[in-house]
């Protein structure tokens, strides 16, 4: 894929991942081996999906008035996220270490020098251990991940882990925010005596879900054998950072939460 005009307005890749450069220029110092715009793309897209999770929760937390405009647009992005999340996975799940995100070399295993320049993709270095599949599943639907050599047994470990632990951690998430949307909702009726204490515990408890996420998979091995690994939560939302950085979210953002929602009750 050649440069394009377009490609320099394209909003994606500057300011999100730090590509500032007009079309043709190297990438700045800094990033290993000079990625060619087409992976700052996939990554900066990745990065601005991501930011509608947090817009959402901003918009349903500190929830601005008038409340129910915060609380219309907060379930309108949360539910229409899937509709452009969905189709970034598709692109992604074979460029991507769902790890660490890096960009990574074709599958197929002909990797060619005009393939790799042309795609935007890391040529490995020589010598360097290929990247392995992680078959995963989700609605019944086979996903193919993939990983660096190095990072297919902790994310191996970490969506087993998500699958043990799915009833719980899916409850420990989905109950508090139907108690928070409840309470919005009661709050934009003009009933907001609860939605304090509401938010509080949601806070709390989402973030004792989100630290047991993130923390659990030191708890178990890797599985020993290739079966796909279910995936008990929406898996777009895994393949846009990488899971390595969103635990990393999960065990601050998780622990200024518990703080948080603790604080309320010590008041
Ligand atoms: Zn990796």
């Amino acid at each position: 894929m050649k440069t394009t005009s377009s490609d320099a307005k394209a909003p994606l890749g500057a300011g999100s991942a730090g590509y500032n450069g007009p079309a043709g220029t190297a990438a700045p110092a800094g990033s290993a081996g000079g990625r060619p715009p087409g992976a700052w793309r996939l990554q900066g897209l990745g990065v601005l999906l991501f930011l509608f999770i947090p817009l959402v929760l901003f918009l349903f937390v500190r929830h601005p008035e008038p409340i129910a405009a915060s609380l219309g647009l907060g379930i309108g992005l949360m539910l229409g996220h899937r509709f452009l999340a969905r189709p970034y996975m598709a692109r992604a799940v074979a460029r991507k270490c769902v790890w660490c995100n890096r960009v990574l070399a074709p599958a197929s295993g002909a990797v060619t020098e005009p393939l790799a320049t042309d795609a935007g993709i890391e040529t490995p270095a020589p010598g360097a251990a290929p990247p392995l599949p992680l078959a995963l599943a989700a609605g019944g639907k086979p996903i193919a991940a993939r990983c660096c050599a190095a990072h297919r047994a902790p994310a191996a470990r970490f969506f087993r882990w998500l699958h043990l632990a799915g009833l719980p951690l899916r409850l420990g998430i989905f109950a508090p925010l139907l108690l928070l949307l409840a309470a919005l909702a009661a709050a934009a009726a003009g009933h907001t005596q609860a939605l304090p204490a509401a938010t509080a515990l949601f806070q709390l408890l989402i973030g004792l879900a989100v630290s047991a996420a993130a923390w659990g998979l030191l708890l178990v091995e890797a599985p020993a054998g290739s079966a796909p690994i279910p995936v008990p939560f929406p898996a777009h939302n895994f393949f846009l950072l990488g899971v390595r950085s969103l635990l990393w979210i999960f065990r601050l953002v998780g622990a200024w939460w518990i703080y948080r929602g603790l604080s309320f009750w010590w008041r």
